[in-house]
C-alpha cells in the first residue's frame, strides 16, 4: 500500500474541496473528504488507451491514487464507492462556449440553465468565445465562485470583438488601434483573460488587440473572416476556432483584411490533402497556434446528420423549443448549409492538424442552433472517434488539451496524481460505444460529487428564459 507515500505528492497543488454551501446541497451527492472510486474503467486524459478494474482516490480535493484495485486499498477513513461497470474521465474542459442563446425572436442569457447543463455533463471548466451580456457573464462567474449556483469554472471573454458593428449588433465595433488597445485594457481590468475576435477585422487593429492582451496576460482567438489562418499565425494569435471551414485562404479572389461572402461554404470543394491546405496545417502547428474543434455546432447545418438530443430539447422552454425545431424541420432549406462532405474534410483536417503536432481543443458554441452546453461537449466526442482519433485521443483533446491551451495542465486536465480532482463518473464504456458518454452519473469539481440527473431536472425549461 502506497497510501503514506502518495500524502507528499499529493500536497502540491494545496487547493481544497470545494466547499458545500446550503445552495449547492441539494444537487452534492459526495461530500467526504476521503473518497475512493473503485472499479472504475479508467481513460485518464492523457491519450493513453482506457484501463480497467482501477481504484482512484480523492482526497481535499486533489487526486491522491491511482492504481489497479486489486493492489490499491482504501484508507480506512474513505468513503468507498464501488463503480463496477463505470468509466471516470476527466472534467471535461470546454473551450468555444456560450452562456448566451439566440433565437429569431429574442436572446436570453442561460444565468441559471448554462451553468448546470455545464456541470451535469462532466464540463467542469469552460473559456467562453463571445459574449452578447458580457456583465450577465461576469455575475453569472461570479455566482457559481461564491457557491450560489453549481456550475463549471470558467474563464470569460468579455463582448465580441469586431471590426465594425451595426445598430442592432451586440458586437463592439473597433475602427482603430487605439480604440481596440482601450477596449482590451478596460476587459482586462474586468476580468476577461481571453478576447474573442469575430469576423471582419484588418490586420492593423487585430495586431493591436493581439499585442496588447498579451501585455495584460491575456490570450487571444477568433473565428477568422477576413484574416486567414496564415494572418492570424503572423499577428501571433493564441488559438484560432472552427478549423478548416472558416480558413479564408482558399476562398478565389481573397482580398487583404476583407471577409469574403464563399466562406464557411467554398471549403467544401477543397482538398484537405492539397499541398496549399497541409502547408498551412503545419504553418500552425510550428508557430503553436492552437486550434477549437467544433463539429458538434457545424453538424447542426448538416441535412441527413444532424438529430435533436430529446434529453437537451427538455432544457428548452416551450416557445424557444418550438423554434428550435421549427428551424431543425427547415434544415437545408434556409441558412448555411453545411454538406456532409465539408464535414468529413473538417474532420480530417483535425486529424491531419493533431499528426502535425498541433494543439486541437474543443467545445460546443451553443450560440442557438439546438446544440447545448455540455450535450455538444459531449456530441463532439462521438464526432472525433468518428474522425478517427482513439476514444483515448478523444478525451485528451476534450480535456488535457484543453487545459494546456489555457495554461492550466500543471493542475488540471488529467487523471494524474497531485492534479484537482475534476472527474466525471459515466454508466457504461464509451470507449466501446461512444453514445454511452452521455450517461453522466456523478461529477466531481475539486473532489465534491454532483448528482448529474439533479442538475438537469433542474434545468428543465429553462434555456430561453434563465
Ligand atoms: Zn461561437
Amino acid at each position: 500500500m502506497r497510501w503514506a507515500a502518495l500524502l507528499g505528492a499529493a500536497a502540491l497543488p494545496a487547493q481544497g474541496r470545494l466547499s458545500v454551501t446550503a445552495a449547492l446541497r441539494p444537487y452534492v451527492s459526495v461530500d467526504a473528504p476521503v473518497v475512493a472510486l473503485t472499479h472504475v474503467r479508467l481513460i485518464d486524459g492523457t491519450g493513453a488507451a482506457p484501463r480497467e478494474d482501477q481504484t482512484i482516490l480523492l482526497k481535499d480535493g486533489v487526486i491522491f491514487g491511482i492504481g489497479p484495485t486489486a493492489r490499491l486499498a482504501p484508507p480506512a477513513e474513505a468513503q468507498v464507492i464501488d463503480l463496477n461497470g463505470h468509466t471516470v474521465i476527466p472534467g471535461v474542459v470546454g473551450l468555444h462556449e456560450h452562456t448566451y442563446f439566440r433565437q429569431t425572436t429574442r436572446t436570453t442569457q442561460m444565468t441559471v440553465s448554462g451553468p448546470l447543463a455545464y456541470l451535469a455533463n462532466g464540463v467542469t471548466t469552460i473559456r467562453t468565445a463571445g459574449s452578447m451580456f458580457p456583465y450577465q457573464e461576469l455575475n453569472m462567474k461570479q455566482a457559481v465562485e461564491s457557491g450560489s449556483l453549481p456550475g463549471p469554472r470558467m474563464h470569460i471573454t468579455g463582448p465580441y470583438l469586431n471590426g465594425a458593428a451595426g445598430p442592432e449588433s451586440m458586437n463592439r465595433g473597433l475602427r482603430t488601434p487605439d480604440e481596440a488597445r482601450r477596449v482590451v485594457a478596460y476587459w482586462a481590468e474586468e476580468g476577461a483573460t481571453w478576447l474573442k475576435l469575430q469576423g471582419n477585422l484588418t490586420r492593423a487593429i487585430a495586431g493591436a488587440i493581439v499585442d496588447e492582451a498579451h501585455r495584460h496576460g491575456m490570450k487571444v482567438t477568433g473565428h477568422l473572416c477576413s484574416l486567414s489562418f496564415a494572418d492570424a499565425a503572423a499577428l501571433g494569435f493564441d488559438a484560432v476556432e472552427h478549423g478548416f471551414i472558416t480558413n479564408s485562404a482558399y476562398v478565389p479572389g481573397k482580398r487583404p483584411d476583407t471577409c469574403p461572402a464563399e466562406n464557411m461554404r467554398i471549403q467544401a470543394e477543397v482538398d484537405v490533402a492539397s499541398p496549399a491546405v497541409q502547408a498551412s496545417i503545419r504553418e500552425l502547428a510550428d508557430k503553436k497556434v492552437a486550434v477549437t474543434s467544433t463539429l458538434a455546432v457545424y453538424e447542426t447545418f448538416t441535412p441527413g446528420r444532424f438529430k435533436l438530443h430529446p434529453r437537451a430539447m427538455e432544457l428548452l422552454a416551450p416557445d424557444t423549443r418550438a423554434e428550435v425545431e421549427a428551424e431543425y424541420a427547415a434544415l437545408g432549406t434556409q441558412g448555411l448549409v453545411v454538406p456532409e462532405r465539408l464535414i468529413r474534410k473538417m474532420m480530417a483536417w483535425e486529424r491531419d492538424f493533431v499528426r502535425a503536432g498541433g494543439l486541437l481543443g474543443a467545445g460546443v458554441d451553443p450560440w442557438g442552433s439546438g446544440m447545448l452546453p455540455g450535450f455538444g461537449d459531449l456530441r463532439n466526442y462521438e464526432m472525433l472517434v468518428e474522425a478517427g482519433f482513439s476514444p483515448g485521443e478523444a478525451i485528451q483533446v476534450m480535456t488535457l488539451n484543453g487545459a494546456r491551451i489555457l495554461g492550466e495542465q500543471a493542475t488540471r486536465g488529467s487523471i494524474e496524481l497531485g492534479k484537482v480532482a475534476d472527474l466525471a463518473v459515466i454508466r457504461g464504456n464509451p470507449a466501446a460505444t461512444p453514445a454511452a458518454i452521455y450517461d453522466m452519473v456523478t461529477v466531481f469539481r475539486s473532489g465534491t460529487g454532483f448528482d448529474s440527473a439533479k442538475m438537469l431536472a433542474a434545468a428543465k425549461g429553462l434555456v430561453g428564459v434563465r
